[in-house]
This record gives C-alpha cells, sequence and structure tokens, in this order.
C-alpha cells in the first residue's frame, strides 16, 4: 500500500533499525520504545490488522511467528521471557494499520496491564 507507513519501512522508502529479515517478515525497533528491548515484527505483505491477516491467508501468523522465535532465540531475549503484544483497532489504540506485533524484552516487563 503505497500511503501505509509500514509498507514505505518495509521497502526502506523511510529509515528504520531493522534487527531480523526473512523473505517474509522484518522486525524493526519501534521509535518510542516501552521497553529496553521493542521490536515490531511485520508481514512483508500488507494487511490492516490481525483479524484481517487471520482472515485473508492464516498462515502469515506463522511467518510472524516463527521469525519471533529466532529472533528471541538469537538475541537472548527467550531466555529471560519477552511479551507480544497486538494492537486492534481504536479501544486498543492502533495507530499504525499495517498488522504488526510488538515483542517487549530485555527487562522485568511488570504485571500485564498493570
Ligand atoms: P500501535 O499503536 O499501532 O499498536 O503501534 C504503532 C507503533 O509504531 C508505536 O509503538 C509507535 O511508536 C511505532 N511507530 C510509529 N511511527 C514509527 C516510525 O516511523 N518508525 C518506527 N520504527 N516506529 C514507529
Ligand atoms: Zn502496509
Amino acid at each position: 500500500m503505497s500511503d501505509c507507513l509500514f509498507c514505505k519501512i518495509i521497502d526502506s522508502k523511510i529509515p528504520s533499525t531493522k534487527v531480523y529479515e526473512d523473505g517474509n517478515v522484518i522486525g524493526f525497533k519501534d521509535l518510542h520504545p516501552q521497553a529496553l528491548v521493542h521490536v515490531l515484527f511485520v508481514h512483508k505483505r500488507h494487511t490492516r490488522d490481525i483479524n484481517e491477516i487471520s482472515k485473508n491467508d492464516p498462515v502469515q501468523l506463522t511467518d510472524l511467528f516463527h521469525a519471533i522465535r529466532l529472533f528471541t532465540e538469537k538475541s537472548g531475549a527467550e531466555e529471560h521471557g519477552f511479551r507480544v503484544v497486538t494492537n486492534m483497532g481504536k479501544n486498543a489504540g492502533q495507530t499504525v494499520f499495517h498488522t504488526h506485533l510488538h515483542v517487549l524484552a530485555g527487562e522485568s516487563l511488570g504485571h500485564f496491564g498493570a
């Protein structure tokens, strides 16, 4: 999608700090990190949100979680633990409408929702 921020990051039209890439997925550092490690994982094929990706092509979810497994194994996040979050729609505060999974790690994250 030509006017999608994350499609532009995927195409390197907007700079980002990429920490993971394979044929299907990239992972890049969030501009406003909420933890010491805060990486956004996005599929290279545009979908709007987690329900659309599940409806259109659920294999893409497997691609995303495969990438997260490889990244967390390699970076050491797996050893100490990490959190995966996705926001869908207005009530959750989704601001970028290209499906993305937040991976938070690198410190104790506290109780979810606290
Ligand atoms: P959402 O609120 O939609 O779940 O998450 C969007 C995330 O994208 C936010 O955490 C925000 O900090 C991040 N973000 C917004 N614009 C940019 C950008 O231009 N570059 C990067 N790396 N992250 C961004
Ligand atoms: Zn997009």
